[in-house]
């Protein structure tokens, strides 16, 4: 990736451990809870978001190769390497605001356990982001925090490009969108689902409305 848009302390992307050979007597699957961490996200206007949580899911439409032979894809092209989503799903102990620490300084510049710790605005914090890399176009970046599973789901529902221009066409105001859940959101919230029993229950609750 270009432009990590999330950073960890310590570092999200280890090699994984070497796994146990499986046991005879552990036949069940069992899926691992995402360990607490520091996570740092880039909010709107790229101000950074610190929170100490879970990384639920993370999911991208990024491609590593362009589908045009110039250098940036044009207003009109599709490129999933110029233009992608990106979303970030976390579960959220604490918001970390360390600009008034007052932490003794240590050798290496590490603060104390609790420092800048606050309570968060919400359980969840939903970070989306529209990415590009040709010039002139803007990164789109939210962050939101979210107690509610329910809403968790509205705030990834989005109207497609399509939809849009449908709407437009026929002279329909912004209220009356068609929200719906992009590809790469519903996996994220799949991939978050098998943690959190909250989420899960919204996300099928979308999904069995819808079908
Ligand atoms: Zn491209
Ligand atoms: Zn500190």
């Amino acid at each position: 990736m270009r432009y990590p848009l999330v950073t960890h302390d310590p570092p999200l992307f280890q090699a994984p451990a070497e796994s146990p050979p499986p046991s005879a007597h552990a036949p069940h699957v069992t899926v691992l809870s995402p360990s607490v961490r520091d996570l740092t996200f880039e909010g709107r206007d790229g101000v950074p978001v610190r929170v100490r949580g879970q990384l639920l899911a993370f999911g991208t439409s990024e491609r590593d190769e362009h589908s045009h032979t110039t250098e940036f894809a044009t207003r009109s092209e599709r490129c999933s390497a110029c233009r992608w989503f990106e979303v970030n799903i976390a579960l959220v102990e604490a918001e970390i605001a360390t600009d008034d620490c007052t932490c003794a300084s240590s050798p290496n510049g590490d603060h104390e356990a609790s420092c800048g710790l606050e309570p968060p605005s919400g359980r969840y914090l939903v970070v989306t982001a529209g990415r590009t890399v040709v010039p002139e176009e803007m990164n789109f970046r939210r962050a939101e925090f979210t107690d509610s599973p329910l809403e968790v789901v509205e705030l990834l529902r989005v109207e497609s490009a399509r939809d849009r221009v449908a709407r437009e066409a026929a002279g329909r105001s912004e209220s009356e969108a068609t929200r719906t859940l992009p590809p790469i959101s519903a996996r994220a919230l799949a991939q978050a689902a098998a943690y959190d029993d909250d989420l899960r229950s919204a996300y099928l609750a979308y999904s069995a409305a819808r079908s």
